[in-house]
């Protein structure tokens, strides 16, 4: 064991407790991680603490920003290792997995070249004054990481917090942290100082709760399920603690009818099934025009039709689902719209001789879903793509926004009038016209409104979400 890091060193949860670790594609244990508790949780905000005190604290911008690109680069070097080590802990693709380490890498390059870039400025003040707004740490930053995208997902928030100054405890998920250990290890040989970074491994409710609860941190960052954000909404509340959260969604495809078809099915369908549905951006629903509704959800059956879900070695489409709880929820959500009366358009298929005991669903496009039905607005975050028809622009837009959700939305058309239109109107933090997903994009400012949660991630808006300014007034005379 020994997967928590505090203070530079590798330790296990105080109580020796762990837990065992599942591959998702058979349902074997396969390693074990220690369980971190409360006094776990304590101890990494104290190193962290420690740390503001000491080298880290003192170390100028440009330091900090080259430790941040040489862990970029070891990323790079320890690619394949790394996402070996994702496939084994999430049961994805291969290449899904090499595109991850990928974008973690691009994280810390990014965040590592911005870090001496970030700059205050001087106000216009009474005569004899000199008033200086500088750019501060928060101080001790609080992760709590999903399993959806474990690398990914830390760097996405590390990266910026680090880059400003702070020190960050991170609770990666029991369901998937083998890659975020990794990361802990490649951040100490990058050279961060000790406790710049600490590490936390164990349950949601134990550890998870404990830091977001801790009263020794300044600012928390969460991505997972609508219920457990407004549980660290509270915790941090009590604290007066900022959070960022990061809450899935029910994102609109939306097709109208001169949308170029070729361009559009394979991207609709790839964001939905890749990671098998459990993206919190994922394309979950697929609004088509009427004009073109049988043409465009022909082709989209066809498309899915020919989807393969595997193991990571088969590099097929989709792998597993996470864990035997995801995959009942996500079972009790198709079944219950089949038994409710929802025609399944189509349906992927599950690889031979996938290995027993795993946790696999074959991605399927439903619909027409009726306008209120569970499907049409609760996430499944799973492979699962509703679809609903609409007559024109006003249909479509109060359609797209019909949900408690709004986190990123897509606009299929060739009228750039129109693209304009439904993209203003859209209530999402995000909007791709005649795209979807583009690359990821280290870049482009990320986040929900509504239920989707609050706080921007990636581009340079993470720096100041990751800080906060003080105002220095000084008097000359
Ligand atoms: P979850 O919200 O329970 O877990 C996400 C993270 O929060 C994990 O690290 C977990 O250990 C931690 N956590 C759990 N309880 C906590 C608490 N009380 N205090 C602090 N941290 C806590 O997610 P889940 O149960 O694994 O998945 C359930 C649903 O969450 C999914 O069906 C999906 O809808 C959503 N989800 C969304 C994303 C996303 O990217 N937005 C990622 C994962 C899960």
């Amino acid at each position: 064991m020994k997967t928590i890091l505090i203070g530079g060193r590798w330790i296990d949860a105080v109580d020796g407790r762990g837990i065992d670790i599942v591959d998702p594609c058979s349902g074997a244990v396969f390693t074990e991680i220690s369980r971190g508790g409360a006094a776990d949780v304590d101890l990494a905000v104290r190193a962290a603490r420690a740390a503001l005190d000491g080298e880290w604290g003192r170390m100028s911008a440009t330091e900090r920003g080259r430790i941040l690109q040489r862990l970029a680069g070891l990323i790079l070097d320890n690619r394949e290792e790394l996402a070996r080590i994702e496939a084994r802990d999430t049961g994805k693709p291969m290449s899904a997995a090499r595109a991850d380490a990928n974008a973690v890498a691009r994280y810390f390059e990014f965040y590592g070249a911005a870090a001496d870039k970030v700059h205050g400025e001087t106000i216009p003040y009474l005569d004899g004054y000199n008033v200086s707004v500088v750019r501060v740490p928060l101080g001790v930053t609080a992760h709590i990481i999903p399993w959806n995208y474990p690398a990914q997902m830390m760097g996405r928030t590390l990266a910026p917090a680090l880059a400003m100054g702070n020190a960050a405890v991170v609770k990666p998920s029991e369901d998937a942290c083998q890659s975020a250990i990794r990361l802990a290890e490649l951040a100490m040989e990058a050279g961060l100082p000790p406790g710049a970074l600490n590490l936390v491994t164990g349950y949601g409710v134990e550890a998870g709760a404990a830091l977001t609860a801790h009263p020794g941190i300044n600012f928390a960052t969460f991505t997972g399920s609508p219920e457990v954000g407004v549980q660290v909404q509270r915790a941090t509340a009590e604290n007066h603690v900022r959070c960022a959260l990061e809450l899935g969604g029910k994102s609109p495809q939306i097709v109208f009818d001169d949308a170029d078809i070729e361009r559009a099915v394979p991207i609709i369908v790839k964001a939905i099934v890749q990671n098998a549905g459990q993206t919190c951006s994922a394309g979950s629903r697929l609004l088509v025009q009427r004009g073109i509704y049988d043409r465009f959800v022909g082709r989209a059956a066809e498309a899915f039709a020919a989807v393969r879900v595997g193991t990571p070695e088969s590099d097929l489409d989709c792998g597993p689902i996470i864990s035997e709880r995801q995959y009942q929820r996500i079972r009790a959500c198709i079944d219950e719209a089949v038994a409710s009366g929802v025609p399944v358009i189509a349906q992927g298929a599950l690889a031979p001789e996938l290995p027993a005991g795993g946790w696999f669903i074959a991605p399927v496009l439903m619909g027409p879903v009726p306008r209120d039905h569970r499907l049409a607005r609760r996430e499944v975050f799973g492979p699962v793509l509703s679809v609903m028809p609409f007559t024109d622009e006003d249909d479509a837009v109060e359609l797209a926004n019909a949900t408690d959700y709004g986190l990123v939305a897509g606009v299929w058309t060739e009228n750039g009038s129109r693209q304009m239109r439904v993209s203003q109107r859209m209530l999402s933090g995000q909007v791709f016209i005649n795209c979807y997903g583009a690359g990821g994009g280290v870049e482009l400012p990320f986040g929900g409104v509504k239920h989707s949660g609050h706080g921007r991630e990636k581009g340079m808006i993470a720096l100041e979400e990751m800080s906060t300014i003080k105002t220095i007034v000084q008097h000359y005379r």
